[in-house]
């Protein structure tokens, strides 16, 4: 996944597009300038309606809020937007000004996500049915502009499904995502469908970052028999026949339709199951990859620093208790971005809330890397300008540090201390 460059809202945005007016500059000024704060945008993209794609967004933006990511959801599904009653929040007033709505924060221990969706806007579901094309236009675009998302590392967009106006007029606006996840089913036609959206896709050099296939199969829980009730694997070889990664196959699950229901995803609700395993896979391809792609590139950080890595160490081993660890280790990265120049070890001052954040940065630190963090540590971590990388395993901080580099650090659940 490449790192969306983002921050480009002077040059590009100043020049002026074919048959542009005044207005589309301001908007597009806009909308460059509020995505710039967004680390890494992805696409939730299907070939068609019913497939489980917005049940794929809502679970990957709880599942990457869970690994300890700043995340962001918006649902401009505009003929069926579903986020808002799979997260619970149907019917919630939009709050802010007309330039700056602000997104419903949903919790989701250890973090939470900004929610947005085009449902909140639509009296009754029908609504949107009698807009013409430039009104949805209009209103995917006021949604990607005007929305305070703030800093995030993550938004995830659950897109209108197909291959029409929507989708499209998401893409474009968009301008530089980092790519689409396409959800199927195994089904035949299902899948000759996700042949169209991955070639609409790369003909608007949209990377396609992987395809995930729903409904892949369903275990009987008394007997344990697996039935392929849609058919088998046809996600699968539609990834390898057009060289796509395939990221994962998300079963039948009648707890998914239940959760969905009562509003509290998956993930969240039945963190051990199949389902949340396999997005546990999704979130881990996507963390490789953006490690390797952003933070290892020359060993600078988000902040344009060079890299300095903590990891907390009580014993000589990595500290699960975080606030209380022995002291810091601090690895100095080199400039190949991959390998640690040097590094020594520093005593913190005695623990008090907020005094390691800032203790941090004062040390130069730009990245943490622990077992597990609460939420308010982390977002204080990410006010000194402080990456939070939790659910690190693994004891010898040298080694952590390396696979870190490496992008092959494994991270599991964020075992909070407290
Ligand atoms: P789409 O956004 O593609 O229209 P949805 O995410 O709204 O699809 O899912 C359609 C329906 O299928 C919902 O009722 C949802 O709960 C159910 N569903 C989705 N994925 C699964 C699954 N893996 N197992 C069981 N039910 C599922």
């Amino acid at each position: 996944m490449s790192k969306a460059t983002g921050n480009d809202s002077s040059g590009a945005a100043r020049e002026k597009h074919p048959g542009e007016r005044d207005q589309d500059i301001l908007d597009r000024r806009a909308l460059q300038s509020r995505m710039s704060q967004i680390r890494h945008k992805i696409l939730v993209l299907s070939g068609k309606g019913g497939v489980g794609k917005s049940t794929v967004a809502v679970n990957l933006a709880v599942a990457l809020a869970m690994a300890g990511k700043r995340v962001g959801l918006l649902d401009v599904d505009i003929h069926g937007p579903s986020v808002p009653k799979l997260l619970h929040i149907e019917g919630m007033p939009i709050s802010g000004s007309e330039n700056a709505l602000h997104p419903v924060e949903v919790a989701c221990s250890p973090g939470m996500i900004n929610v947005m969706s085009i449902g909140f806007l639509l009296r009754d579901r029908d609504d949107a049915v009698i807009w013409r094309g430039p009104r949805k236009y209009g209103v995917i675009k006021q949604f990607l502009k005007d929305v305070e998302w703030g800093n995030l590392d993550f938004l995830v967009v659950d897109s209108p499904p197909g291959t029409g106006d929507e989708p499209l007029a998401v893409a474009q606006l968009l301008e530089n995502a980092d790519g689409a996840i396409v959800v199927t089913t195994p089904q035949e036609i299902a899948v000759q469908d996700v042949r169209r959206c991955v070639v609409f896709c790369r003909q608007l050099n949209l990377p396609v970052i992987g395809v995930v296939e729903n409904m892949s199969g369903y275990t009987c829980p008394k007997c344990g028999e697996h039935v392929s009730i849609f058919g088998d694997g046809g996600g699968r070889a539609m990834a390898e026949e057009m060289g796509l990664p395939y990221l994962a196959g998300i079963p039948i699950e009648p707890e998914i339709v239940a959760s969905g229901d009562g509003g509290t995803p998956m993930v969240q609700a039945h963190p051990h199951s199949k389902t949340a395993t396999a997005f546990g896979r999704i979130v881990r391809a996507l963390l490789r990859e953006e490690l390797v792609e952003t933070e290892n590139k020359a060993g600078i950080s988000d902040n344009g620093h060079a890299m300095r890595i903590a990891v907390p160490v009580t014993g000589g081993v990595m500290s699960s208790h975080f606030g209380h660890c022995e002291r810091f280790v601090l690895f100095d990265v080199g400039e190949d971005g991959k390998t640690v120049g040097s590094k020594r070890e520093v005593v913190p001052p005695p623990h008090e809330p907020g005094t390691f954040p800032r203790w941090l940065h004062e040390q130069g630190a730009t990245v943490i890397i622990a077992g597990g963090m609460g939420s308010r540590a982390q977002s204080l971590f990410g006010q000194n300008d402080i990456r939070v990388v939790v659910g690190a395993t693994g004891g010898n901080p040298d080694s952590i540090v390396q696979s870190f580099l490496e992008g092959r650090l494994e991270t599991g659940a964020n075992i909070c201390d407290h």
